[in-house]
């Protein structure tokens, strides 16, 4: 059990506080920027449910549904059921924010309606991604418990949490895309004015900065478990 504990605590430590403070951050300034437009009407006055029927419309797609649900920033787009899922505080909202969030989703559905190779490639990794981050960890643990023969079981988790990083890689040309359809959308479709475009991509950048911060913590994890698993074995 020490030997677990020494590994826990060791020097590469830091790799994960700095991995953990740049999530907070991002996700802090996530939380303000919403949480400031979402005071901001839009000119327009549609909610974020109109904006997204207008968009999807305009792009020929008649065969997505959008949907309310319940939370907070849970908004998604779900390629298998064909649904915009908008949370409520964003589907019944005017704000800039709700169109904004409910713009991207729509870039989403775009993406899949035009068959755009990273959303493919990403919703194809998906389970792989889900059951590699459900295991990763607890072989690692198992790993570090069982002395000498823990290795196999080191690496074959490390892999797996590789395999979570390379997902979360191929996951932020999918989001920044998203971002830049739905401005265009926005845009075209004359759904916000002009000088509502920088609240809009103020909103899309937040977002998409979580996700970054997310990909760069797990890789910096990623990577003190490589040099523990070869500090282990040297
Ligand atoms: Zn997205």
């Amino acid at each position: 059990m020490l030997n677990l504990l020494y590994y826990l605590y060791d020097p590469t430590y830091m790799l994960v506080i700095i991995g953990i403070v740049l999530s907070m951050l991002a996700n802090a300034s996530l939380r303000f920027i919403y949480s400031k437009y979402l005071k901001v009407p839009s000119m327009s006055g549609i909610r974020g449910v109109d904006a997204a029927l207008a968009i999807l419309r305009n792009n020929g797609i008649y065969d997505v549904q959008v949907l309310p649900i319940n939370g907070e920033l849970t908004d998604n787009y779900n390629p298998v059921s064909k649904t915009v899922n908008l949370s409520e505080g964003i589907y019944y909202s005017t704000s800039i924010a709700a169109i904004s969030v409910a713009a991207h989703e729509c870039g989403h559905a775009i993406q899949h309606n035009s068959e755009y190779l990273p959303l493919t490639l990403r919703t194809a990794v998906v389970p792989l991604a889900s059951i590699s981050g459900a295991l990763s960890w607890p072989l690692i643990v198992i790993g570090f418990l069982l002395s000498k023969a823990g290795t196999f079981f080191i690496q074959l988790g490390i892999f797996m949490f590789l395999i979570v990083v390379l997902f979360q890689i191929i996951t932020l040309p999918v989001e920044y895309d998203a971002s830049a359809r739905a401005l265009k959308q926005l845009k075209s479709g004359g759904i916000i004015q002009d000088n509502e475009i920088k609240g809009a991509k103020k909103v899309l950048d937040a977002a998409a900065l979580t996700y970054v911060a997310v990909a760069v913590a797990n890789a910096l994890q990623l990577l003190r478990l490589m040099l523990l698993s070869r500090s282990r074995r040297g």
